[in-house]
């Protein structure tokens, strides 16, 4: 393909937006080995021809079409569509039709730079005229992430739920994975039953996700964790316990982080990432808070117009936390009962756990919010280290770094920032050997919780 040179470049904003998916092919850029497929099986249930795009193999696409200041997230997800289309246009020929596709890039309206993939990636394809056809749909974070004008209005609200519980389901069996696998019997036995349950699973999701899939979702969850209760070894003995935070993306992408869960397991490690489920309640959460404000202010104004709309805001992010912070738990328990997972926090604790320390505030919205509290909770409560991981130059987990570090370090807690950006950093393996080191010390002098 041949672009043309920037300064002839054209931006349509009729091409990106939140736009109807229709007949069209609807793209999802890989996050999380597990929640993408599960979300994409969930919608096609729905009859929405959903495909994970392959990920990782167009990285030097994504780096030839940006500048090295675009957040590295944008960067790998439009490698991955670039490098698809490319692939498709060699296997279809004349046949290829680029408007045939929608690209999906939800964004996050301010204070960080997610707001601005889409447009980025809307400017990169409007480079090549034969991609200009080819749409981009957004869904975002100030109506928590609502599918309403994307896909037809009789499946809004039942996509939206199913969504949720793929994404939760997702969230269950990483937990799972990273709980059984330091403590297998033999090597290679959990990944072995985590892919074939990751396609169980999607098997569930696309039979019965239009048609109230929670039944059958947990049915299918407590046959697997049975299966994984028999992998783990009793006699092994419980290893440091890792949380990790930071930027969603880098927390789940696995090739973008190198593999790092893998990594400090290889170094003795059972870790707990963060979840999707915590996002997605957070930009409820916030919604709802923000919907508060408006109230109060609408009130003190006398503004009729304003206490009408923050009125129907606060019940429709009222209820769809609710409704979230339900399923999530749940799942969760079903879970529990067979297999010692870690559960979430609801958000509502992680404002208080932030409040009480004084060290930021939940104002400021962003990633930080979730990531601060978060490492404050390791701390304090059973686990001997955390690691904040995230794209080079990101934003929020920069300023998680800055407000959290110098606290770890006084409290003597082991703590390790990996910023990633795709090049391999020959120090990185001995700092997280010696991370690891200090974990164990921390585990030998003050235990773990369970
Ligand atoms: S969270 Fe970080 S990586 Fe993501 S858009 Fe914001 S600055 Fe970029």
């Amino acid at each position: 393909m041949e672009a043309i040179p920037a300064t002839e470049r054209q931006f349509s904003s009729q091409t990106v937006g939140r736009l109807r998916l229709g007949h069209g092919r609807f793209l999802i850029p890989d996050m999380n080995r597990a929640a993408t497929p599960l979300l994409a099986a969930t919608l096609r249930s729905f009859d929405i021809d959903a495909h994970v795009l392959p990920t990782y193999k167009g990285l030097d696409l994504g780096r030839k079409f940006t500048s090295g200041k675009e957040c590295f997230p944008c960067l790998v997800t439009l490698g991955d569509l670039l490098c698809f289309i490319e692939e498709e246009r060699k296997r279809l020929g004349q046949a290829f039709n680029a408007g045939r596709y929608v690209f999906f890039m939800p964004e996050t309206e301010g204070p960080c730079r997610f707001g601005m993939y889409n447009r980025f990636q809307r400017i990169v394809l409007d480079s090549f005229p034969e991609l200009r056809a080819l749409r981009i749909t957004a869904a975002t974070n100030t109506d928590g992430y609502s599918p309403e004008g994307i896909f037809d209005a009789e499946h809004v609200r039942d996509s939206r739920k199913a969504s949720f519980l793929a994404m939760v389901t997702g969230d269950v069996m990483e937990r799972f994975i990273w709980r059984v696998r330091p403590y297998e019997k033999a090597p290679g036995q959990t990944d072995a039953l985590a892919g074939q349950a990751l396609r169980r699973l999607t098997g569930v999701l696309e039979q019965h996700g239009a048609a109230d899939p929670l039944n059958h979702v947990l049915r299918e969850l407590d046959e697997i964790l049975a299966e994984g209760q028999a992998i783990i070894d009793p006699r092994v003995a419980p290893k440091p316990r890792i949380g990790i935070v930071g930027e969603i993306f880098l927390r789940m992408h696995q090739d973008s982080n190198q593999e790092l869960i893998r990594v400090l397991e290889r170094y003795g490690a059972e870790v707990v990432n963060a979840s999707m489920g915590e996002w997605l309640n957070y930009v409820s959460y916030d919604g709802l808070r923000q919907a508060r404000k408006k109230l109060r202010l609408g009130l003190k104004l006398f503004r009729p117009a304003q206490v009408k709309s923050a009125i129907q805001e606060i019940l429709s992010f009222g209820i769809s936390l609710l409704y979230q912070e339900r399923i999530q738990k749940q799942v969760f328990k079903r879970a529990q009962r067979r297999i010692g997972i870690a559960a979430d926090h609801p958000i509502g604790q992680m404002e208080k756990i932030l409040k009480q320390s004084g060290v930021f505030s939940f104002d400021i919205p962003t990633e930080a919010c979730l990531s601060i509290p978060g490492i404050l909770h390791c701390a304090r409560d059973g686990y001997n280290g955390v690691v904040n991981v995230y794209p080079f130059t990101c934003m929020p987990s920069t300023t998680t770094s800055a407000v959290v570090r110098p606290l770890m370090h006084e409290w003597g807690f082991p703590y390790l920032d990996t910023p990633y950006d795709g090049s391999c950093q020959p120090n990185r393996e001995a700092a997280i050997r010696t991370f690891m080191y200090q974990a164990g010390q921390h585990l030998a002098r003050h235990g773990r919780g369970c």
